[in-house]
């Protein structure tokens, strides 16, 4: 099922995708923020697509933003995670979330073409992110902001951040997770004291997207910039996160906009090479394979789309439908572009091809933004009607 091109937003992003595939070695091979591809994002007006009218995005949908966000991935995986952290994840949870301060503060840092970080992950806290140590503790009308985080996507370009952190209150007592806004742009003048960039992943994959280590040393940040759901801080985490459950389907959807654009890449190359005399495309064994990896990328986009439909009364799609859309599909796009991959012999094994880049880019997606075991731990709870513990204290009960 391939939406019709009548979609506004998928025109725009198709526009886009020749000047992203021509340029996406580029920045893979010298590790490089995509900054052109930023601009051109602005203009098509992608960045912030999602922010309501009144907060000059276009308040496009959930389902507009799947679909462009797979146009983009298949030409060019690091812009189209700009795309999903520009329209799901951190700036979600503040439109949903947020007070009109903070909404009327971040939109138009976003839509002007800033990537937010969202800031989870610590050292010893991945999948148990519910261990984190980070606190921010209430001092007056603002809250101290001490620990580290890692694998920050964007640390050191961004310039909104959405921490995590444990809140205690004056008197020590703990409140809760929540989260808080930082604006750091020295560019232009806006330093946060304390605030600093220890260190920069060497990943093997999606280069040029940055990947830190970020550390807060009392930094101090306003009580009006402090992200507090309805439901207050002791259950904020758990709201807070809903909102990652959107970022989830993006990821899985970058995962198989990756896959659908090597699968493109194999039926070009099984038409165009020939071995004994024929095509490779006239060999059954190929057909066979190509037909296998088609019927995966099908499969993800059915569960992505699926799980695009079930959004809950913030805007967020349902955390099952999220967690087994984007298991699915990060674990079917790995196979898809292996075998994509395959189907080139040696010529897709280097550099003149786009799949040994692909290749590397989609491994990622079974790891972050929760791995595939923890979704599959997720999902299986929901089966089975059992709670899942999320910190050390639960295991060892
Ligand atoms: C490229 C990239 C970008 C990222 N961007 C961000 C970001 O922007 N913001 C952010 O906050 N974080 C980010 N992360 C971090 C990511 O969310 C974590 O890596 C992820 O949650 C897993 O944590 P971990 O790496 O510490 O693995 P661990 O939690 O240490 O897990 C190690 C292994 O054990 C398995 N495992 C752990 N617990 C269980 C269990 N209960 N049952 C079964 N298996 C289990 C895991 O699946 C994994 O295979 C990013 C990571 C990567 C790789």
């Amino acid at each position: 099922m391939q939406e019709t091109p009548q979609n506004p937003y998928v025109i725009a992003a198709r526009a886009l995708a020749p000047s992203f595939a021509e340029r996406a070695s580029r920045w893979d091979q010298n590790r490089e923020y995509c900054w052109p591809n930023l601009a051109d994002l602005v203009k098509s007006r992608l960045m912030g697509m999602s922010i309501p009218v009144s907060y000059g995005g276009q308040g496009a949908s959930f389902h507009d933003v799947v679909l462009v966000v797979e146009e983009i991935a298949k030409a060019c995986t690091l812009s189209a995670r700009i795309v999903v952290e520009a329209n799901m994840g951190g700036i979600s949870a503040v439109m949903a979330y947020g007070s009109e301060e903070q909404k009327t503060f971040c939109a138009p840092i976003v839509l002007s073409g800033d990537k937010p970080a969202i800031c989870i992950t610590e050292p010893d806290a991945g999948s148990a992110a519910n261990d984190m140590t980070t606190t921010a503790r209430k001092s007056g009308s603002t809250y101290i902001l001490n620990g580290t985080k890692h694998w920050i996507t964007g640390g050191g370009v961004s310039r909104l951040h959405l921490i995590f952190a444990r809140v205690l209150d004056e008197d020590g007592s703990d409140l809760g997770i929540g989260g808080f806004i930082l604006h750091h742009d020295p560019e232009r003048g806006v330093v946060a004291p304390g605030f600093e960039v220890v260190r920069h992943e060497r990943t093997m994959g999606l280069c040029g997207m940055p990947e830190a280590e970020l550390r807060f040393t009392d930094v101090v940040i306003d009580e009006t910039m402090a992200l507090k759901p309805p439901s207050g801080f002791g259950r904020g985490f758990a709201d807070l996160m809903t909102a990652y459950n959107s970022q989830r389907v993006g990821a899985g959807t970058i995962a198989m906009g990756v896959a659908a654009g090597a699968l493109e890449h194999a039926i070009r190359y099984m038409k165009e090479r020939e071995q004994f005399g024929r095509p490779i495309a006239e060999f059954q064994g190929l057909q066979w394979k190509l037909t296998e990896m088609d019927a995966k990328v099908h499969a993800s986009r059915l569960l992505l789309h699926e799980a695009s439909r079930t959004l809950g009364p913030t805007g967020f799609p349902d955390m099952t439908f999220a967690a087994r859309a984007k298991m699915f599909a990060s674990e079917a796009a790995i196979e898809v572009v292996s075998d994509a991959l395959q189907m080139f012999g040696a010529r897709g094994y280097g550099a003149d091809e786009p799949l040994e880049r692909m290749y590397r880019d989609v491994r990622m997606f079974t790891i972050g933004g929760g791995t595939a075991q923890i979704l599959k731990t997720q999902v299986a709870g929901k089966l089975l009607g059992i709670r899942t513990p999320q910190t050390r204290d639960g295991y060892s009960r």
